[in-house]
């Protein structure tokens, strides 16, 4: 084959034939500062995000920050105004308002700001052989075996009786002391060994080791409890009943490191889904006056299923949409028939160590863009809201128009497994919604990974999508 010919062969190829490529061989030479920025920002986000409640007062400082208002129920509204509103400290809906009415939708992105961790009992504190230890019971999915025998930071608050709360941090300080749960020593371990992965460490051994120092002064039972129920009397002016309206959560105890030789990468607990909280929080911040009022909605208890009143099933987001539609003469069901919402939530990334697991014709590829999830859902899609063609395709058009790297990114193999998202839960609403997001390497692991150009590309796309007609 001559040269003309072989250019040929190759452009027949090109048009009809859809060859994978990495976002870094696309990526423009003049953005490279802006995955750089991108990335500093979202580790900030992560470092300072440990729980939703942490998670929800810095997306309010930087809101705040620029501009954005608390939403009061009546406040009279325009284009271009910048309002949020907290649901019980724990969910947060911002929305940048457009020039077109509500009634002709909105541009909604939905992540969650919550991620798989051990919580405490209501009855936690107990003290054997010596030892002082809070018992817990562990929220989402988590492989147990991951979270033993390594450094745990203790968060989250304790609600009194007077109606005050008391914010609790043991570990995240410079100088705090950390917890931990102990595992079994390899030389003892020949009946561990034997055992499956899942039944290995059993979910009611996750105990967290408190303290060994017994109370002074005292000839009473249980000293080291004693004591360490005075340190926590003594810092938070909390008694042990008041452990039972508690929300105490135990993550891991360390912030997010750039991962890799080429330092291409992230790793961090609660990549799902704060790496798409933050993208699609930062997009909405960037707005000035859209055509189309664009709404962030961080939700809460995705990972237990969407429920509770701080979820996606919640009607804290109907009402605070119903809210903007009064002020602007607008009708809610009218509003949500013409809304499109970008269900933003991480998928798992092909994993080389693990190909068995992956159809690796059909698994979104670290480093190769954001990705698009038609269905989630398991076992013949159940479960999954299963977007439209249609819709698909003006995904596809709007982040082809906009330069964003994307990839479609269904999950793991037909007949291994699967997961849902809040996608089925804004479908419901009769909302056009399609899932998308960044690939993750490690999913519910202490330490999960990301490529700082997916994490890039996702900002991209949430940016384009609220600026779309
Ligand atoms: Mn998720
Ligand atoms: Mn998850």
């Amino acid at each position: 084959m001559d040269e003309k010919a072989k250019q040929a062969a190759k452009e027949r190829r090109e048009k009809v034939l859809c060859r994978p490529k990495s976002a870094f061989d696309l990526l423009p030479e003049n953005e490279k500062a802006s995955v750089d920025k991108c990335s500093a920002g979202y580790r900030a986000f992560s470092d300072n995000s440990k729980t939703e409640r942490n998670c929800v007062d810095y997306c309010v400082e930087l809101a705040k920050s620029r501009g954005f208002v608390e939403y009061k129920r009546g406040m009279a509204l325009k284009p271009g105004d910048r309002i949020y509103k907290i649901n019980r400290s724990k969910a947060l809906a911002l929305s940048v308002i457009g020039t077109r009415p509500p009634d002709d939708g909105l541009n909604i992105v939905a992540a969650h700001i919550d991620v798989p961790r051990i919580d405490l009992k209501t009855n936690p504190l107990y003290e054997d052989a010596g030892l002082a230890y809070f018992k817990t019971h562990y929220y989402g999915g988590i492989k147990k075996y991951q979270w033993v025998a390594i450094p745990l930071e203790l968060h989250g608050a304790v609600g009194l009786k007077d109606g005050s709360v008391v914010r609790v941090s043991v570990g995240a300080d410079a100088g705090d002391p950390v917890l931990t749960i102990t595992d079994l020593l390899p030389h003892l371990s020949t009946e561990q060994y034997r055992k499956s992965l899942a039944e290995a460490i059993p979910g009611e051994n996750l105990n967290v080791l408190l303290g060994c120092q017994p109370a002074e002064n005292d000839e009473g039972e249980d000293r080291v409890r004693l004591a360490v129920m005075e340190l926590l009397y003594n810092k938070y002016g909390i008694i042990e009943q008041d452990l039972a309206s508690s929300e105490l959560s135990l993550v891991p105890a360390f912030n997010s490191r750039d991962v890799g030789i080429d330092a291409s990468m992230i790793g961090a607990y609660g990549h799902d889904d704060r790496v798409c909280s933050y993208t699609s929080l930062a997009a909405i911040l960037e707005m000035d006056k859209p055509s189309k009022t664009a709404i962030c909605m961080l939700a809460d208890k995705e990972e237990i299923g969407s429920e509770g009143v701080t979820g996606m099933k919640s009607a804290f987001f109907d009402t605070f949409v119903e809210d903007v539609c009064c002020s602007l003469n607008s009708k809610i069901r009218h509003c949500f028939e013409n809304s499109r919402c970008l269900s933003a939530d991480v998928c798992a990334a092909f994993d080389p160590n693990f190909p068995d697991a992956y159809d690796k014709r059909n698994s979104p590829r670290l480093g190769y863009g954001v990705g698009i999830c038609k269905y989630t859902g398991s076992r013949g899609k159940s479960g999954a809201s299963d977007a439209s063609a249609e819709l698909v395709a003006l995904v596809r058009r709007i982040l082809d128009d906009n330069g964003v790297c994307w990839q479609m990114a269904p999950m793991g193999k037909v007949d291994l497994g699967g997961g849902g998202t809040v996608a089925m839960f804004m479908a419901e609403r009769n909302i056009d919604t399609i899932d998308i997001g960044v690939p993750v390497l490690s999913m519910h692991s202490p330490f999960e990974i990301v490529s700082k150009l997916d994490t890039y590309m996702a900002y991209k796309a949430f940016l384009a999508f609220y600026k779309s007609e």
